[in-house]
């Protein structure tokens, strides 16, 4: 027998959501991403460049977030419409 175990490593590449500070694999958090020249959008195809921030798909997440950790992650002050940007997304979460 050979000592070569091919163990598959299939490990997501996990973050953790700025609201509740729970570790999830990427793919169930949403990405917000601060943009160079448009303010803070959230980021449906996590590919937008920029620097990134991610959230449970919960309102208590962002709200959490709105209060100061996204702004503190993304190092960016919130404009106004940032936030009702957020804001608008928050409000079709459940
Ligand atoms: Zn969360």
């Amino acid at each position: 027998m050979s000592k070569k175990d091919a163990q598959p490593r299939r490990k997501q590449p996990q973050r953790t959501c700025v609201g509740c500070r729970t570790v999830q694999d990427k793919r169930n958090l949403i990405r917000i991403v601060r943009t160079p020249a448009e303010g803070v959008h959230v980021d449906l195809t996590g590919k937008m460049h920029g620097r990134g921030a991610y959230l449970h798909d919960q309102k208590a997440c962002w709200e959490k977030g709105l209060k100061g950790s996204i702004s503190k992650a993304l190092r960016v002050q919130l404009t106004e419409e940032d936030r009702e940007r957020l804001s608008a997304y928050m409000l079709e979460l459940e």
